[in-house]
């Protein structure tokens, strides 16, 4: 088998979700908005997953909006935001370094005359409180800042943004965190952040695709984006895919319950496959050094192509990745590196390694071997061909 290290990317669904999640794909298939006996079932188990994912983040049941996963919680989130403090004003705040379910859905808002101001990051991908401060004012009615980011790992002061939306936005004004790369990784809190709005999806802590949930603090009101029937307490219409539901849950539940211990071990085998990547000559680390989420390593290769050294990785049965695999097929260097200062020829040379808690020591001592050397063979390779692009040779003269 090779070597999965982009657990950034997606992570493997766990045997006890895929185990809690099986009896809704056939004995209990009621619609929880059924008042029989097969519905009921549905909606305990429903009510259940509410309650579980309320749990992790010390939010109440009735604050969590189960959705189709991060993309859709975050729309559903910035949009139903956007719209709902239309009357009061149109500025939208977020950072250069937002995942694209997060700038795509802002940049549909500017059509419709919503004016969205993204802050500068730093050289290692954080967003200064100060900058937020400087750039709120009373026409702000939404700010939307990731808690960690999903290329470089870096992780915001998320709290230290909330408190200038508290102390300096209008009365109104929102904060948002799209807390989707970190969740198995980072303390989530939404009181102790302060936020009134926050996404986390199952697939990037074990749990099934196209599950996801939206924090939304009592008394914030959002207008609806999917119209129907009356699920989800009319934020989100729709029959409830229970499965999902309980898998997101249980997932999330035994992250939360393995997170420092599972932080710890992870961070290890990464510190150890960082200390020999960045022992590659021309190969330096992006994001933050300390800040960081504890399984991601992210580097630079200087002159090289980052993805000429995935596909060579793959080929020799390590799978990593050249950044956000949302963006994988765009020819466009990483709009998150831009932000960072990096010039188009160096981020060019992006590599991620993401690992999991599955991620074992032996797996380790393998990558150890191969991707150094891969690396250096690739920017070997390259020198070669920028020396001599005809490849007709230099030894003749
Ligand atoms: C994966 C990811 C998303 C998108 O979530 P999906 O469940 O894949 O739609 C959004 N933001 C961040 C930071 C992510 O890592």
């Amino acid at each position: 088998m090779p070597i999965y290290l982009d657990h950034a990317a997606t992570t493997p669904l766990r045997a006890e979700v895929l185990e809690a999640m099986l009896p809704y794909f056939s004995t209990d298939f009621g619609n929880a908005s059924s008042p029989h006996t097969f519905g009921r079932r549905a909606r305990m188990a429903l009510d259940e997953a509410h309650e579980r994912i309320a749990a992790q983040i010390n939010a109440g049941p009735r604050e969590i909006v189960i959705t189709s996963g991060g993309t859709e919680a975050l729309n559903l989130a910035l949009k139903g935001a956007a719209w709902a403090g239309k009357a009061r004003g149109h500025r939208i705040i977020t950072s250069s370094v937002e995942h694209h379910a997060v700038l795509h859905p802002l940049q549909h808002l500017e059509k419709f005359g919503f004016e969205v101001v993204s802050l500068p990051v730093d050289r290692y991908g954080r967003v200064d409180p100060g900058h937020l401060e400087s750039a709120i004012n009373e026409r702000t009615i939404l700010v939307a800042i990731q808690h960690a980011n999903n290329e470089v790992g870096t992780v915001q002061p998320v709290a230290a943004l909330a408190e200038v939306v508290r102390t300096k936005g209008p009365k109104g004004c929102l904060f948002a965190v799209d807390a989707i790369a970190g969740a198995a990784y980072l303390p989530i809190d939404v009181e102790a952040i302060g936020c009134d709005l926050l996404a986390i999806a199952g697939h990037k802590l074990e749990g099934p695709k196209a599950a996801g949930a939206m924090y939304l603090r009592r008394g914030v009101h959002i207008l609806a984006q999917q119209h129907g029937g009356t699920q989800e307490r009319y934020r989100r219409a729709g029959t409830e895919d229970v499965a999902s539901a309980v898998g997101l849950s249980v997932a999330f539940e035994l992250a939360v319950a393995e997170r420092v211990e599972t932080a710890r071990r992870v961070r290890k085998l990464r510190d150890r496959l960082k200390t020999a990547v960045l022992a590659v000559e021309g190969v330096e680390l992006t994001g933050h050094n300390r800040d960081r989420l504890p399984n991601l390593l992210s580097v630079v290769a200087a002159e090289a192509d980052g993805a000429a050294i995935v596909t060579k990785l793959d080929l020799e049965g390590i799978a990593a990745s050249v950044g956000s695999a949302c963006t994988t097929g765009s020819t466009e260097p990483s709009h998150v590196l831009t932000a960072m200062g990096y010039p188009d020829e160096e981020a060019r040379g992006a590599i991620r390694f993401s690992l999991g808690r599955t991620t074992t020591d032996a797996e380790i001592d393998e990558a150890i071997e191969i991707v150094p050397r891969a690396i250096a063979e690739s920017r070997a390779a390259a020198a070669v061909l920028a020396a001599d692009p005809l490849g007709q040779g230099v030894a003749t003269a």
